[in-house]
């Protein structure tokens, strides 16, 4: 169920003088501002905004059910990117990534989609652009990946692991194709109780993953045959396609 307007009226006032050591190395706290319904087209959710005391950035989640007190809550982590995510682009695979997890989440008992606002990998979407027109102009993947620049990811994990504790959910199980990021959320104390394989649905628009076998060395093609970066820090998996494939952890 989701919250009553009682209950959101509880959380915000738990929130509102909260103020703690801080996780990570960045000491970044985060409060719960505010909770609004948002049905969509991936099922019934509320969505979840969030203040935080360091990056400027307007963090989501998107919760479906109660997750108060929960253990074993499906919880899948995703990096904004406005291209894919908003725009349809083809140059990454964020947009089947965010609603493949959305869909999944949304017919769960319950659950949460932490949306980040680390566009490009954390260098912003300006970066972001740039780093793209270089490969228009013949960077390889490589090259380009160092003009994108790498996500700071302990930043990344440790807003996360407090948005989990502020959502109060006392363990997870988290969508994921990356055995990494379980690692690095249990050493923001995390408690990571699983791992979902985070699986695509084929269908004619994603079609192309399992003709191309997706990602190598990290990157994946697109329609057009160019190799592309993975934005997000997981490599896709599309049903049909064996997760132990080249490039893929197991
Ligand atoms: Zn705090
Ligand atoms: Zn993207």
């Amino acid at each position: 169920m989701p919250l009553t307007p009682l209950q959101i009226d509880e959380v915000l006032r738990s929130n509102h003088d909260h103020d703690c050591a801080g996780f990570g190395r960045d000491a970044i706290c985060v409060r719960i501002v505010a909770i609004a319904d948002l049905p969509s087209r991936f099922g019934q959710f509320q969505i979840v905004a969030f203040w935080n005391n360091r990056d400027d950035k307007e963090h989501v989640a998107l919760v479906h059910g109660d997750v108060r007190g929960r253990s074993n809550v499906p919880v899948r982590l995703h990096s904004e990117c406005l291209t894919g995510d908003a725009l349809g682009s083809l140059r990454c695979d964020c947009r089947d990534q965010l609603e493949a997890a959305l869909r999944a989440i949304g017919q769960m008992d319950c659950g949460a989609l932490l949306y980040l606002r680390q566009e490009g990998r954390g260098i912003g979407l300006l970066n972001k652009i740039r780093a793209y027109s270089l490969q228009d102009v013949g960077l390889d993947t490589v090259e380009a990946n160092l003009a994108l620049g790498f996500r700071d990811d302990e930043r990344d994990y440790a807003v996360a692991a407090h948005m989990l504790h502020s959502l109060g959910i006392r363990s997870i199980r988290l969508i994921t194709n990356n055995p990494e990021k379980l690692r690095q959320l249990t050493q923001h104390r995390v408690t990571v109780s699983g791992r979902i394989p985070h699986v695509i649905p084929p269908n004619e628009f994603n079609r192309f993953y399992l003709e191309t076998k997706a990602r190598r060395s990290g990157h994946f093609i697109d329609f057009s045959g160019t190799p592309r970066l993975t934005e997000q820090s997981d490599p896709v998996v599309v049903a049909g396609m064996p997760e132990t494939d080249e490039g893929t952890p197991a």
